[in-house]
């Protein structure tokens, strides 16, 4: 039987969010349904999350002692990472702990668990688990330390290949190699690029797929949900379209994809939604990558599906069923990109939203230093080609200005 408090009460159920973005305001947004009660933190003060929240904390997430202090000061029963960078040893160790003391479940739970947090905070512990101990196909792939064993790593996986930096997302410090010239560029932009400051990269051998999918992967109390596979489109390594379902993917593909999704999760284990990055050629399939959390590409499920992936998220977190995941029709969504410095302002939102089966979310990031991701549009309509045009008009008509 679960039961559920009243938030700021002594009986309130606290759910604790590292990071605070646009993924995690949709979760607040779901658990604030249910009568949770949010704490939300990030490195910056006025995050998305922290809008819609009941408390916030500014900190520096990778610091283990910042992170420890804010969980004993909070309590929380559950905590859900919303990014990678954060200390994950310290939420290993505090979970460890934390089940000590009661003897069984813990008091504190880390989700989907404290060890997929850990494992996938890198590219490195994942892609380890996925193709060494599971087996699973992958990009055949090196990971090198300097210069010269980088050399070596892209004359041994051969060109055209792709180098990123272990720890980084929104495609920042990656590369595609195609020539010879491109090599000593790419090592340079990967040491730039990556989250932790200089160090280590992977060379991967590059995948000629067909397309790219995003296999979101519910694993709840009853046991593991697949929802319709999501194609979408990168550009500079970071997603720019997303839609649902994939048309291109044929059954035997689908069956791969929902058997490698499932290996993967079922280590990672605990209940949460999974985004399985997956590459397609016909019936072949290539595991990716994994994130133990909602995906930007699944953004498109507010509109393709009754229970998105943060109510999914959401309901899994808390041990609640998830009978059945109900599917809306053909949907798109389109990231709209912010370029520069300043705090947003929307403009034409109102022909954004003109067309029948248009939406839209604004993150109400604060500011904006380079390039970001600002707010996405949503479309749905008979077929994927027509949702992703809807999709993409919105975001045509929409105008941000940084001031
Ligand atoms: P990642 O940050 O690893 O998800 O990479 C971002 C995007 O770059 C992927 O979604 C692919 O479109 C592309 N990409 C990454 N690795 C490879 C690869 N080995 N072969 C081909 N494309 C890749």
């Amino acid at each position: 039987m679960i039961r559920l408090g009243t938030p700021l009460s002594a009986h309130a159920t606290r759910v604790l969010l590292l990071g605070s973005g646009e993924l995690g305001k949709e979760v607040a947004i779901e658990l604030q349904r249910l009568g949770v009660e949010v704490i939300a933190a990030d490195r910056y003060a006025d995050a998305p999350a922290m809008q819609v929240a009941h408390r916030s904390h500014v900190l520096d997430m990778l610091d283990g002692d910042a992170v420890r202090k804010l969980i004993d000061r909070e309590r929380p029963h559950i905590v859900v990472p919303e990014l990678e960078a954060i200390a994950t040893r310290t939420l290993v160790d505090l979970e460890r702990e934390s089940a000590a003391a009661v003897g069984e479940a813990g008091v504190l739970r880390v989700v989907p668990t404290a060890r997929a947090a850990w494992l996938t905070m890198d590219r490195e512990g994942i892609r380890r688990l996925a193709a060494e101990t599971l087996g699973l196909a992958t990009s055949p792939y090196r990971f090198v330390d300097t210069h010269a064993e980088y050399r070596e790593a892209v004359a041994a996986i051969g060109l055209p290949c792709v180098v990123k930096p272990v720890m980084s997302s929104s495609g920042k410090g990656q590369s595609t190699l195609r020539v010879e010239a491109d090599i000593d560029a790419a090592w340079d932009y990967a040491q730039r690029g990556g989250r932790a400051g200089a160090g280590r990269v992977i060379v991967e051998g590059f995948v000629d797929f067909d397309y790219e999918i995003t296999l979101l992967t519910v694993r709840h109390a009853a046991g593991t949900t697949f929802c319709e596979p999501i194609g979408h489109l990168q550009r500079d390594g970071d997603y720019r379209e997303s839609w649902q379902p994939e048309p291109r993917m044929t059954p035997a593909a689908l069956a791969r994809s929902q058997a490698i999704a499932r290996a993967v999760t079922d280590d990672l284990g605990g209940w949460g939604v999974f985004g399985v990055e997956l590459f397609v050629k016909g019936d072949d399939v290539w595991f990716s990558e994994v994130s133990p959390r909602p995906h930007d590409t699944g953004l498109v499920t507010l509109v393709s599906q009754e229970l998105s992936q943060f109510a999914l998220h959401a309901r899994a977190i808390l041990g609640l069923p998830v009978p059945v995941i109900r599917q809306w029709g053909a949907s798109a969504s389109c990231a709209v990109l912010a370029e520069g410095h300043g705090v947003p302002e929307f403009g034409n939102v109102d022909a954004a939203l003109r067309a029948p089966d248009t939406a839209l979310r604004l993150f109400g990031k604060p500011r904006v230093e380079g390039q970001r991701r600002v707010a996405v549009t949503l479309g749905r309509a008979a077929d994927v080609d027509t949702a992703r045009a809807t999709a993409r008009d919105a975001a045509a008509a929409l105008t941000v200005e940084l001031r």
